[in-house]
């Protein structure tokens, strides 16, 4: 059999983002002969900025087309990625972007880096709702250390956002509040509430060749400089440390023999041509939504619901967050569009015994206006439209934009058996079943956005704005989770603690595709730890293996 592999490797990784990148690199300190393989183009910062700034549209994906051979969802066009029900209500509609792309979906993230709280793993003994992750926050720590010194961490010693340090410096000073942090976290300072700075995988000063932020204000969708830490950077050292890498391969099948062993996988060129490669070892690195659709697309004799689906569990347990946003006219100028796009958040509501009945919430005051990047754009056009022209047209932008406000609130959402994720009976357009996403947004979430709501209209209050309005709650573009997950029951989990498959004991399946909970921390830092983690365990697993 692995004479038809045309390639071979001990470890062979599917994905070059986040969690594949920080696999490689640990593997090869190790000096394990590693493969990735990457649905996505390898494409420079350049080309990139080049295709941004052409995009009239600004949202996320806006620098990243995707590519027929290995396509992601687009901006504007995640109705048609991903498969809902007809009469889906509109605060369920899903909405999660990701990149197909080496490096992966970090490209566009916002850049925070959280580890999660102790509590965000004990949520069931704690506060009796979800379930208690198999291993505690003790047990990640010398594994998030040596992630948070790869990303490059500017973070507040003084405010450690609940997840206890002992002490550990981050490894650049905070990146600091912007004006307009400093006029909210007055109007919250007359209710009592607090605000602190986010820890950021940006640059405060120069780390590792990257440069210092400069406060270009479009880390989502994309860094222009390169201060905004990614999963390419880490990608690419794994390939310098002598990681082989092929791009523009996207694996469409994993195939198991009768035992359980993964024997190989089967991968697809953008021309349609198909070879298989072998290994030792796999590690499913292909992100949250890429990886139960590879899985449950990988339906054979020894796999009849699909590889490590013994459990029913795959794609179940969808995790992600929903987000409600409050804008308002403030009377002076709070200058947004400088800094990065969220710099501080509120303190308060982010864990508690109230997460027992109600979700925690992340309160992020925007440095991006109303709508992120297309603010000034839109506004020019409806004021041309109302024949405002000549000097009065910059006049006018600036005076308004200057004095946009938006609150940003997201909150958790709890594991649910009926949250998930299948395959569709349409295809994309790598001929592979397109997501079928069902979903329903919880009271438990609803209710934490109500108290995220109070407090943000009473901070507009505070500051006497004016147009204040907010959205119904809606699903996060950014965070997703659940479908791999983890834990010591066979029966409703896909992974166990070090992330091999229950089903298959050479098979990792690694990312938030294997989280619990999606508490309001961002995930990344934690999919980093894990990654790293798994390369301890891997490394005995190869000495075991003839
Ligand atoms: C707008 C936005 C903002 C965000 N902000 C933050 C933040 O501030 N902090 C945070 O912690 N997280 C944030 N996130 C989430 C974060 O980006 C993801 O959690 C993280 O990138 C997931 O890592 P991953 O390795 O699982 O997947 P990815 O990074 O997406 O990597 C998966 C890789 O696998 C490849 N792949 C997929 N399918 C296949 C296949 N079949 N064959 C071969 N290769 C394949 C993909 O091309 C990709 O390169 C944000 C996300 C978005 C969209
Ligand atoms: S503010 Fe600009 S320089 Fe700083 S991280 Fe964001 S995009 Fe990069």
């Amino acid at each position: 059999m692995a004479k038809e592999n045309k390639m071979n490797a001990d470890v062979v990784i599917i994905g070059a983002g986040m969690a594949g990148a920080h696999l490689a690199r640990s593997l090869r300190e190790k000096g394990v002969d590693v493969l990735m393989l990457e649905a996505g183009d390898k494409r420079s910062r350049g080309d990139f900025l080049k295709i941004f700034y052409e995009n009239p549209v600004k949202g996320p994906q806006a620098p990243y087309p995707s590519i027929p051979s290995a396509p992601h969802p687009e901006d504007n066009g995640y109705a048609d990625f991903y498969v809902q029900d007809k009469d889906t209500l509109k605060e369920n509609l899903f909405i999660g972007a990701y990149l197909r792309i080496f490096g992966g979906t970090s490209w566009h993230w916002t850049g925070f880096a959280d580890r999660l709280r102790p509590e965000d793993f004990r949520m069931k003994s704690l506060y009796d709702v979800a379930e208690d992750w198999p291993i505690d926050y003790d047990t990640l720590v010398p594994h998030y250390l040596v992630a948070e010194k790869r990303w490059g961490v500017a973070g507040d010693p003084n405010h450690v956002w609940g997840a206890p340090r002992d002490g550990a410096p981050y490894e650049m000073p905070p990146i600091p509040a912007t004006y307009l942090d400093k006029q909210v976290t007055k109007a919250l300072e007359k209710m009592g509430l607090h605000s602190a700075i986010f820890s950021h995988a940006r640059n405060s000063e120069i780390y590792d060749n990257r440069p210092v932020c400069c406060g270009n204000n479009t880390c989502v969708p994309i860094c222009p400089i390169g201060a905004k830490y990614d999963a390419s950077v880490d990608a690419q050292k794994a390939e310098d440390e002598g990681a082989r890498v092929e791009v523009n391969t996207l694996v469409t099948f994993i195939e198991s023999d009768k035992d359980g062993k993964i024997t190989r996988v089967k991968v697809q060129k953008p021309d349609g041509s198909t070879f298989w490669v072998g290994g030792k070892v796999f590690a499913l690195c292909g992100h949250a939504i890429e990886n139960p659709r590879l899985l449950l697309n990988s339906k054979q004799e020894f796999a009849r619901k699909g590889i490590a689906n013994s459990s029913d569990s795959v794609g179940r347990y969808l995790l992600t967050q929903a987000n409600q946003d409050t804008t308002g006219l403030t009377p002076d100028p709070v200058f947004p569009y400088r800094g990065p796009q969220q710099t501080s958040g509120l303190v308060e509501r982010r864990d508690g015994d109230f997460r027992s009945k109600v979700a925690a919430i992340g309160t992020s005051f925007m440095n991006n206006g109303w709508s992120g990047n297309s603010d000034a754009i839109n506004m020019a056009h409806d004021l041309i439209d109302k024949g405002v022209v000549g000097q009065d047209l910059p006049r006018q932008i600036n005076e308004q934009v200057s004095r946009h406000l938006r609150l940003n609130s997201s909150a958790e959402v709890l594991p649910d058996y009926n949250n998930r994720l299948e395959l569709s009976d349409q295809m994309d357009t790598a001929g592979i079943p397109k997501p079928k996403i069902t979903f329903k947004m919880d009271e438990y979430t609803k209710q934490g956005l109500k108290v995220g709501l109070d407090i943000n209209l009473e901070v507009f209050k505070n500051m006497g704005a004016t147009e204040v309005k907010n959205n119904d709650p809606y699903l996060s573009n950014a965070i997703i989770g659940g479908t791999t997950r983890m834990g010591t029951d066979v029966k409703t989990s896909v992974v166990n603690s070090d992330l091999v498959a229950h089903d298959h004991d050479n098979l990792y399946i690694i990312g938030s595709s294997s989280h619990i909970t999606m508490p309001v921390n961002a995930p990344s830092l934690t999919i980093a730890a894990l990654a790293i983690r798994a390369a301890d365990h891997m490394e005995k697993k190869l000495a075991e293996t003839p």
